[in-house]
């Protein structure tokens, strides 16, 4: 990594900027990759509090002669978002909405602020900003201004070119300037203005050069390279100053401000899904459906269908929309109101008729028009759809699609053409590529798969990028119809707008910007695009050999494919969304690029390929950059190419637990299940420590153990596996069942349930039992005194060898159950998931295998047993209300629908579950005096607010043990795992009682 130090300019920041200052390897690391395949280190990087500290960094990186690069959400494909320069992030802080103005349908908003995050405080005034791209949950109007970004619906909104009134922005030399429309002669502009100058130049550019712009400009919508000198030309519209900006990549000036033009928000669609038995078809046919105004034409073609397929959450969605086995699916979307929208459906169906298609017809002209009217379908369809990139990231191989023709637009009429005939081009290069997204501009997304890593593959890209732009000239379409310049575009300017377009692009970057201080190097004076140098994988690029605790052979690279897990972050920033879903949830309270997955990902790929010093892996900044990922999971399920951080923690924990050992905290937390016996014989003295304010401090000062959180309570009565207070309830084994064989479970006692939280054991085993099953519970057969346990609390401070023994234990109790095909029941999401996820990577025996599939969440199986009709549970009314917060490593698993089917059972019982994220518990997490601030805050996202709400009546549902205690004490309200609702509904109502019910236990039936 270059490594440019310039303590001068750090030390002056430090000293007049209150935002971030970030000048050392791990930062810079984060900030040198946007989506691109590029990877340029900055100088340092700045995310200044306020517009004016903003200006001050401008300033001080003038006197220092450094050059600056402003940056989003870093979500660009075409590496403008890459610089060596000083990056000023403006996602952080600069995101406040200045105004919005109902009446005239504007705003005004500061560069920083997301445009999900703007959309939602426009909802209110039934407003929104309609240049809808797919990165809405993390694209900033500044990178999307700068970008010229356009959406799925641009047919009907255009670009942001078409969205922006007027940008403030500080230009090179410092001075602030209103960019808006100017009257001819420039009369509006007073005689100081600095934009006096710049204007004139660029009217005098334009009419110079109206002739050449009227040649050599691609007529299409979508043209967003070069600086749209189209906007000066005589024949403009009009002339707006603002329009020099749009699309200028943050190489004119840095903006503050920017105003935007809102619409009113959609209303009720209807969509229409054109199958088309063949890809060529689908494509001539997309000028004749724009015909019908429609809002939106979006392609999914049928690799991507295929690839959708085979990921569990959109199987659904397909199985609902798509008929038979189309090659391509056009998504025609309609926005009219309700009469109008029915009639434009009837005109889409005929139409499809006139042009030859019918699901009855075989051979070329199969197809037809689903119709999809159902809300909730159309945006699931939307996902798919927009994920399309994503999903076809998510292969495992070296070989990646590349952006680099990704967005070439043509003109309608030729679109069937050159899609056919790039195709053809992606063959003679021994690739292929995967086409979806916006064909109603003309504008197809495509990434052939090529190995960056590989000489003979940058070669292929070079060839193939030269014969696709030359064909899009021949269309005169534009060979940057969306992702704007950066390196990828900037070379082949000259070739698509001639000499003298180029020559004047150039006068304008010197008009503005005489340095060279804003993002050298993009838009002119551009790299060569395929400088192996300024990849990310450039040439001598390897992963450093490691031992890895866990199977990482699905993924090539060096720690047996732990390298290609970690290169499958391909930076596309989904994990900076911070509404929905889980992931990332830190993030969410601290708006750190270093607390997202993308940030620990970059992170860990520069560690481990070398670029960030020696034993980088288990250094201290490591640990920082992964101390505030909860392990949650979420970026497993939710990252579109399946960043699975949660597990690649457990190894760079182990790394430096094997270097560095344990500290105090690390072993109170991992070394719990061996300790806890001997606890729980003295309990009083155990939780002295909650009782003494001077403990408390103690605990803080010698382990880290926050003062301010109570730890879980230990008790004398703990679960000891004889399930002999159980009561005694009506139903015996067997009974429910339809046939006479009585029907066996084991129930497995987790370390927390077990010893501060029994009742839920002794719930589940009385649900169970009442279900008529017959219970059994797992018991060591090592002859060790010590209970079970999973090994969790070993695998989170990265004692992975103490984890694989606890583990093993496990499996050796349960291993005669699960050949038979017994299910293995728990109740803490963390615990059962993880012998479905972590364990058959840490331990390759049939036993671990057997366990990975018969292991199930207690909910999981009674809505297993109940699809099958074998449930049969007496439950009364209880209640009319139950909020339900899912665990993380529920949602990760896809498991709430069951937890929400479980708790319908109780009669009247109405259930809702909070859109919560991680509860900020997670684990240890909660109790660092190092974390618990951003802890605390976790949960006040969505969780203990919603909990507050809730009235003293609502049950309020939890599973995990963590999430149980934040609900305590940050909600002062108990929350019951899922287990003990059913046994109060089983009894109408009393909370479940001790009993005896003399059950057999696992180790016993094994050996039995
Ligand atoms: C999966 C995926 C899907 C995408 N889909 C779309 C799509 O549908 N439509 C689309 O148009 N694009 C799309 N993009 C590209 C990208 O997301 C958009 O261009 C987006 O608008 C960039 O926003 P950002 O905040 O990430 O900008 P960044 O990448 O952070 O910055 C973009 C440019 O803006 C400049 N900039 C940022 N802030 C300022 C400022 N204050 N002043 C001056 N310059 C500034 C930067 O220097 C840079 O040149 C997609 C990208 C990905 C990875
Ligand atoms: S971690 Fe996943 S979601 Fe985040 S940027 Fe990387 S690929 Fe995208
Ligand atoms: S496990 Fe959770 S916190 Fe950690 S990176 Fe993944 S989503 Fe973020």
């Amino acid at each position: 990594m270059a490594a440019q130090l310039l303590p001068g300019l750090e030390r002056k920041l430090k000293a007049e900027i209150t935002g971030d200052v970030m000048f050392d390897r791990f930062s810079r690391g984060r900030y040198a990759t946007d989506a691109s395949h590029y990877q340029m280190t900055p100088l340092g990087v700045v995310a200044p509090r306020t517009v004016e500290e903003a200006e001050r960094t401008l300033a001080l990186a003038r006197e220092e002669g450094v050059t600056v690069l402003p940056r989003g959400g870093g979500t660009s494909q075409s590496g403008q978002t890459v610089n060596q320069s000083l990056v000023i992030d403006c996602s952080k802080y600069l995101t406040k909405i200045y105004e919005i103005d109902v009446g005239e349908k504007r705003c005004t908003v500061e560069p920083g602020i997301v445009l999900d995050d703007l959309n939602r405080a426009l909802k209110p005034y039934g407003l929104w900003f309609p240049v809808d791209v797919s990165t809405a949950s993390r694209a900033t109007i500044g990178g999307m201004a700068a970008n010229n970004s356009c959406g799925g619906r641009s047919l009907r909104y255009g670009t942001m070119r078409d969205n922006v009134r007027s940008i403030d922005a500080v230009l090179a030399d410092g001075a602030r300037a209103h960019f808006g429309p100017v009257h001819a002669g420039l009369s509006n502009l007073p005689a100081g203005s600095p934009l006096r100058p710049l204007a004139r130049t660029l009217l005098d550019i334009g009419l110079r050069e109206a002739d050449a712009i009227e040649r050599r400009f691609p007529k299409v919508q979508r043209r967003v390279g070069g600086y749209n000198l189209d906007a000066f030309a005589p024949n403009a519209p009009e002339h707006n100053l603002a329009h020099i900006l749009l699309g200028s990549e943050g190489t004119l000036a840095f903006s503050t401000r920017i105003e935007l033009k809102l619409s009113p928000v959609l209303g009720k669609r209807v969509m229409g899904a054109c199958h088309f038995g063949s890809f060529y078809e689908a494509m001539n046919s997309a000028q004749h459906l724009v015909r019908l105004k429609p809002i939106a034409v979006e392609l999914v073609d049928r690799t991507m269908l295929e690839l959708a397929s085979e990921i569990a959450m959109f199987r659904p969605t397909l199985k609902a929309f798509v008929h038979g086995e189309p090659e391509a699916i056009l998504l025609v979307e309609f926005d009219e109101g309700e009469v109008e929208n029915q009639r434009r459906l009837k005109e889409l169906a005929a139409t499809m008729g006139d042009l030859g298609f019918g699901f009855d017809k075989h051979g070329a002209k199969w197809g037809g028009v689903v119709e999809v009217t159902d809300a909730a379908l159309q945006a699931a369809i939307a996902d798919v759809r927009t994920s399309g990139l994503n999903i076809m990231m998510s292969m495992k191989q070296e070989g990646k699609p590349i952006s680099f023709v990704e967005d070439c637009a043509v003109p309608l009429v030729n679109l069937a053409d050159y899609t056919q005939r790039l195709t053809a081009v992606f063959e003679k290069h021994g690739t292929r590529g995967t086409w979806y997204a916006h064909a109603s501009v003309g504008c197809l997304h495509v990434r052939p798969v090529l190995n960056l890593r590989q000489e003979k593959d940058v070669k292929a890209m070079r060839a193939i990028a030269e014969e696709a732009f030359a064909m899009v000239r021949d269309y005169k379409g534009s060979h940057s119809g969306e992702h704007g310049d950066g390196i990828v575009r900037s070379e082949f300017h000259e070739f698509m707008f001639g000499k003298e377009l180029v020559k004047a692009f150039e006068e304008v970057k010197d008009t503005f910007d005489p340095k060279g201080v804003f993002n050298p190097g993009k838009i002119v004076r551009a790299p060569k695009f395929d400088d192996r140098g300024n990849f990310r994988y450039p040439p001598g690029y390897a992963g450093q050999e490691m031992k890895t605790q866990l199977d990482w052979s699905a993924w090539p690279g060096a720690g047996g494919g732990f390298q290609g897990a970690v290169e499958m972050c391909n930076n596309n920033g989904a994990c900076r969304k911070i509404e929905g879903g889980v992931m990332c949830p830190s993030y969410r309270v601290t708006r750190e690029e270093r607390d997202v997955t993308r940030g620990r990902a970059n992170s860990l790929r520069l560690a481990i390929t070398g670029q960030l010093g020696p034993d980088a892996l288990t250094s201290d900044e490591m640990a920082e950059t992964l101390k505030l990922c909860v392990s949650c999971k979420a970026c497993r399920r939710e990252c579109p190419t399946g960043v699975d951080m949660a597990r690649m923690k457990i190894e760079v924990q182990a790394a430096r637990a094997a270097k560095r050992g344990l500290s105090l905290r690390d072993r109170l937390v991992g070394y719990l299940p061996r300790y806890a016996p001997h606890a729980a014989k003295f309990p009083a003295l155990a939780n002295a420590r909650d009782r003494y304010p001077w403990l408390r401090s103690l605990s803080e000062y010698l382990a880290g153990l926050s003062g301010r959180r109570t730890l879980p309570q230990w008790r004398a009565d703990v679960f000891d596996d004889t399930l002999a207070s159980l009561p005694h309830l009506p139903g015996h084994v067997g009974e429910g069942a339809n046939d006479n064989e009585p029907r066996e479970v084991v129930l497995l006692a987790d370390t927390f349930n077990r010893y501060f939280e029994r009742e839920n054991l002794d719930a589940a085993a009385t649900v169970l039992h009442a279900a008529g099953y017959k219970v059994h519970v797992a018991k060591p057969v090592d002859g060790a005194k010590r209970p079970l346990c999973c090994g969790r609390t070993f695998l989170s401070v990265g004692r992975v060898d103490e984890a694989r023994r606890e583990a093993e234990r496990v499996i050796a109790a349960v291993e005669p159950f699960v050949k038979r095909g017994v299910p293995v029941i728990g109740l803490e999401p963390s615990c059962i998931l993880g012998f479905r996820d972590e364990v058959p990577a840490l331990i390759k025996s049939e036993g671990a295998t057997l366990l990975s599939m018969h292991a199930l969440m207690f909910e999981e199986f009674l809505v297993r047993e109940a699809a099958a009709g074998r449930l049969n549970l007496p439950l009364k009314p209880l209640a009319k209300r139950a909020l339900v917060h899912g665990h993380c490593h529920q949602k990760s698993f896809g498991m709430m629908g069951a937890v929400e089917r479980i708790l319908k059972l109780v009669p009247n019982l109405k259930v809702e579950t909070v859109d919560s994220s991680c509860c900020g518990m997670a684990g240890a997490f909660g109790y660092g005096a190092d974390t618990i601030d951003v802890s605390l805050a976790m949960g006040e996202l969505s969780l203990l607010p919603a909990v507050r709400k809730a009235d003293a009546d609502t049950l309020i549902v939890a599973d995990g043990t963590s999430c149980r205690h934040q609900i305590h004490d940050g909600a002062q309200r108990e929350a019951l795992h899922v287990a003990r609702v059913l046994a109060m509904s089983l009894e109408g109502g009393k909370r479940a009682a001790n009993s005896s019910s003399p059950l057999p236990l696992a180790g016993e039936g094994a050996r039995a």
